[in-house]
């Protein structure tokens, strides 16, 4: 690392932003496949983990398994859905045997970030959130994993009556530390994941928990062991070959259900709903609670371990409630068709506000990126924005089986820069894609979550070629990623 005198400048070959799951496979693959490159890895909290760092809720969990969501490179021996705990120990475990630790700087919030084509850097300024200091980085190339959520706050609708409630709302993503749900009835509304994980979590030691949704989603349950996994080790395998093994299992099986929700969307739902039926007590009201609108697979389908939320359900724990919110009162809510939910507390599980680019003000040579003005270079790059990658994985698959491959691609393309000799690398239109059609950033009869219709238009274009979008297919990427030509003309190198 160099330190230019000019103005306390530190320099590095490669700027990663962020140490969530994303920036550690970044810096893992920087020093394993670009030994002699020179990095950092700022990030804005006090430590590593992203996510799995920040979200304090009770229960929290991740919803794909871990075999994929882990990376491919470090085995995961754990059940295969994980606490957040249980990721954040894994990463860590990744820092160490990589002897990452030294290459991350804690406490550095990215602020701004300028592209010269005079010096064909970046120069990042950061705000130290511990000291409040200012420092000042350059690199030849930025590479944003800063993930796709804003940080700092979740996203909570405003409700009519929502100033006169006199309890407390929380939003999950900002738990306070001392809340105590003991003996008080708690609302928690909207029907994601989130909730899955947050209700059977909390629904002893309530004195109920209602759980309002606009509309139900697909829920599948099962143990939370992996027969494969277990098998192999009761016959002493290496836990190497375990992983790769029950990897590829997993995405056989996932590939066949993604197929069917193509395929036969209808059968594919019926299964679920009756899945679901099965877990819950006779005569439950499956239709109005589980019978999703939606086709299975249009937004993440969210896993049960253990049934845990069918049981709260059966166990009386919690309620379902299939209405809309008509206004918040004194005590509670009130909903379109009258009824009066009652509540101490109010859980506002209904996710995130999409952050583009970390919130970091973005400049090439002086003038202001708006990214939704660019169109994306295999769901990494942009067109007109040099030296730049950001890592944005898979919705539907696990986000990590994305971030492994582009760590790969970006690694290839920093090869080739030095192959050519060139200090810039910028994605741009071929004279055969500048008559094509723009399209948004995702195809939303493909896939809607609704924090991603929200903002939209925040986001970068698309054509419909492979070269020029995002695809949430993991099973079509998984061949085109690694083999991707980079001499078709798309990245011009310079
Ligand atoms: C509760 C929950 C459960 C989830 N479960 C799953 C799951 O099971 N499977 C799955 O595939 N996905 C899941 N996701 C999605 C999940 O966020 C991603 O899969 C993954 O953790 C994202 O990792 P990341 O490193 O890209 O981003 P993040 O985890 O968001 O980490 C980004 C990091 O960048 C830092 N950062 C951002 N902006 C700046 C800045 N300006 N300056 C400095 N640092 C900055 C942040 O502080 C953060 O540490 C879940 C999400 C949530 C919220």
């Amino acid at each position: 690392m160099a330190n230019s005198s000019a103005a306390q400048v530190e320099h590095v070959d490669v700027l990663v932003i962020g140490a969530g799951i994303s920036g550690i496979d970044a810096a893992y693959h920087l020093r394993h496949s670009e030994p002699d490159k020179t990095f950092l890895v700022l990030e804005g909290l006090e430590s590593f983990g992203g996510t799995w760092l920040m979200h304090r809720y009770p229960g929290v969990r991740s919803d794909s398994d871990l075999y994929t969501f882990g990376y491919g490179f470090k085995p995961w021996t754990g059940p295969p859905i994980a606490t957040a705990a249980e990721i954040c120990d894994y990463l860590g475990e990744v820092i160490e045997e990589n002897d990452l630790a030294s290459h991350i700087r804690y406490h550095h919030r990215i602020v701004s970030a300028a592209w010269s084509s005079e010096t064909n850097r970046w120069t990042v300024v950061a705000e130290r959130t511990d000291t409040g200091e200012i420092a000042r980085f350059s690199c030849t190339f930025l590479w944003m994993c800063q993930g796709y959520y804003r940080h700092a706050e979740g996203y909570t609708p405003t409700w009519p009556g929502m100033d006169r409630y006199r309890g407390q709302v929380v939003h999950p993503q900002t738990w306070p530390e001392d809340l105590d749900l003991t003996g008080k009835q708690v609302l928690v509304i909207g029907s994601g994941a989130t909730t899955a994980t947050l209700v059977p979590a909390i629904a002893e030691q309530c004195a109920h928990v209602t759980v309002l949704q606009r509309s139900p989603t697909y829920f599948y349950a099962g143990p939370n062991t992996n027969e494969t996994a277990d098998m192999l080790r009761e016959l002493d395998i290496d836990e190497t070959w375990i992983h790769e093994i029950v990897r590829r299992k997993i995405l056989h099986d996932m590939e066949i259900v993604t197929q069917l929700s193509v395929d036969e969307p209808e059968f594919l739902s019926d299964v679920l709903i009756d899945l679901a039926a099965e877990q819950l007590p006779e005569g439950y009201d499956v239709a109005t609670h589980f019978t999703p609108t939606y086709r299975p697979w249009r937004q993440r389908l969210a896993y049960l371990p253990d049934g845990d939320l069918f049981a709260g359900i059966s166990a009386g724990l919690a309620t379902m409630v299939t209405d809309e919110i008509d206004t918040f009162t004194e005590t509670g809510i009130v909903t379109r068709s009258g009824r009066e939910l009652l509540a101490d507390v109010i859980i506002t599980a209904t996710g995130f506000n999409l952050s583009v680019l970390g919130d970091i003000d973005f400049s090439i040579d002086g003038a202001p990126l708006d990214l939704a003005r660019t169109i994306t270079y295999r769901g990494m790059m942009f067109t007109g924005v040099p030296n730049l990658a950001w890592i944005f994985g898979y919705f539907r698959a696990s986000w990590t089986l994305r971030a492994d491959m582009v760590c790969d691609l970006v690694c290839r393309i920093l090869d080739k820069m030095d192959e050519l000799g060139v200090a810039r690398v910028t994605p741009a239109l071929r004279p055969e894609d500048e008559a094509d059609e723009v399209l948004e950033w995702i195809d939303a009869e493909n896939f809607n979550p609704s924090y991603l219709m929200r903002s939209l238009h925040l986001m970068p274009k698309r054509l419909a070629k492979a070269e020029w979008q995002h695809s949430q297919d993991y099973w079509t990427e998984k061949d085109l990623l690694p083999a991707v030509d980079l001499d078709d003309g798309c990245l011009r190198f310079t």
